[in-house]
């Protein structure tokens, strides 16, 4: 990362990934056996045209009404007992949370996945401040007990085999012994997890799908920790990004449909929860208090942007990362960012800026495999295109944050010099001449080519000019 301009070095550590043999297996293997069985669930292609247009237009009408709904959301929530904050920044957002937990004395918080939360860096921020706030669900228990950040959006531990994890539970796990063994492993996770639900004051959720005409918040999920999360301790804050708001209950079958599908190849998830109300009289369980927070962090200004703005349909399948072919050699770290793959170059830079993250958008082929794939029908290789102009050279009133901060000033007196060149006949023979002259004097591998001619062949230069040809055919120079 640069220390003058904070912007992160996508080549360095995507190259350092690479060289990292054990990583580029762990992918491969999964990424192949994702795609696999994301396959088998859309055999018919007209099945699948079909079902990407449903959830399309259920996201593009969702974001059509986009303030509205939120409203709506709000006022359902509060009528059904919920409490609903508002956070521009995710700086606000941990302060609600830290706010509601100190409100009640807690300092033991049990987490559903949720990765609006990885978005806010809440583990970090709760436990500098006397909280734990401990992973429940099982790939992102197993990085957070090795320090790590999530790898994949639906499988955060993806990038690690099982000989990693029954060293690092042998390691970090009390009384846990080395074992190879997946479901011992697993039970050894649930024996620590299980007690912890129970000591907890409180418990957080992310929140896949909110129904504004309900004001029920939907979470999709295959452990169950989600449920015991929401479910057993006293307090459930849920915290959501602006854009999961769908209009009607009946906006939910087909997102989920092809959410489960494409995310890890299942017709439906193990558990799919609905949370309307807080535990009301009578009831036996359920959360006394439940709260939402409802995250913009730039958002809304993705919102405005009409090209830009179908970004925010994504229903986090993860899909598009198991098929990048860059994604599934580099893995999820070498993008250093909470999204990676090709739905974080898009929305990473927007979110993050075109300052720090002007490289995202560069890191693809263009290749259109993301594309086809979404089920909710982003055109991901548009957008990326879009980002590298605005990186570069954006329009006037652009609204993407930090446009222009690609440029680079030698790039810049590149291009003019080379405009120049390019427009006065007298400097492009200058230069021609000077290029067929002294060019094969400049020594092998200039560093600026270095790059460049890594993996291209440089151009021999031609004996004869252009001009010389034309001359000696008698045709009258212009
Ligand atoms: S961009 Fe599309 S494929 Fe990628 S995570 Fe979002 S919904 Fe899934």
């Amino acid at each position: 990362m640069s220390a003058e301009t904070g912007a992160t070095d996508f080549h360095a550590s995507s190259s350092k990934a690479l060289l990292d043999p054990s990583l580029r297996a762990n992918f491969r293997r999964a990424m192949d056996g994702l795609m696999a069985k994301r396959a088998a669930q859309f055999p018919d292609p007209a099945e699948w045209n079909a079902l990407r247009d449903l959830a399309a237009s259920v996201r593009t009408r969702a974001l059509a009404k986009l303030p509205e709904l939120l409203e709506t959301l709000e006022a359902k929530c509060v009528a059904n007992g919920l409490k609903v904050h508002w956070a521009a920044t995710t700086d606000e957002a941990n302060a609600i949370v830290l706010a509601i937990l100190r409100d009640h004395g807690a300092t033991r918080l049990v987490k559903g996945k949720s990765m609006v939360s990885e978005e806010m860096h809440l583990n970090d921020f709760l436990s500098a401040n006397g909280v734990e706030s401990l992973e429940t669900d099982l790939g992102e228990y197993i990085i957070q007990l090795d320090g790590e950040t999530p790898s994949h959006i639906i499988m955060p531990a993806i990038h690690k085999n099982k000989q990693q994890i029954a060293r690092l539970f042998g390691q970090k796990i009390r009384d846990a012994v080395y074992t190879e063994d997946v479901d011992a492993l697993t039970a050894t996770a649930r024996r620590v997890l299980r007690q912890k639900f129970f000591e907890a004051e409180a418990g957080l959720s992310g929140v896949n799908f909110a129904v504004a005409e309900t004001g029920t918040l939907c979470l999709v999920e295959n452990e169950g920790n989600g449920r015991m999360s929401t479910h057993v301790p006293p307090i459930h804050i849920a915290v959501m990004g602006l854009e999961k708001v769908v209009e009607r209950l009946e906006d939910v079958p087909p997102l989920l449909t092809v959410l489960t599908r494409s995310a890890t190849g299942q017709p439906i998830s193990t558990y799919f929860n609905m949370i309307t109300a807080p535990r009301g009289p009578g009831e036996k369980d359920g959360p006394r208090e439940v709260h939402l927070v409802i995250l913009d962090n730039g958002r809304s200004r993705i919102f405005s942007d009409s090209e830009l703005q179908v970004t925010l349909r994504c229903i986090r399948c993860g899909a598009c990362m198991n098929y990048c072919p860059v994604y599934t050699r580099i893995g999820g770290h070498a993008y250093e960012a909470i999204y990676p793959g090709p739905i974080g170059m898009i929305l990473t830079p927007q979110i993050e800026g075109l300052k720090r993250r002007h490289e995202l958008p560069h890191a693809s082929s263009l290749c259109h495999a993301c594309t086809e794939i979404c089920p909710v029908e982003i055109p991901i290789t548009r957008l990326l295109v879009r980002l590298r102009k605005e990186a570069a050279q954006p329009p006037a009133g652009s609204k993407v944050l930090d446009a222009g901060g690609g440029r680079s000033r030698l790039e810049d007196l590149a291009w003019a010099g080379w405009q120049a060149a390019h427009t006065s006949p007298l400097l492009y023979r200058v230069m021609g001449t000077a290029l067929r002259l002294f060019g094969p004097l400049a020594p092998r591998g200039l560093p600026l080519l270095n790059a460049w001619t890594k993996s291209r062949t440089v151009p021999k230069r031609a004996k004869r000019t252009l001009q010389d040809l034309v001359r000696e055919k008698g045709i009258p120079d212009a």
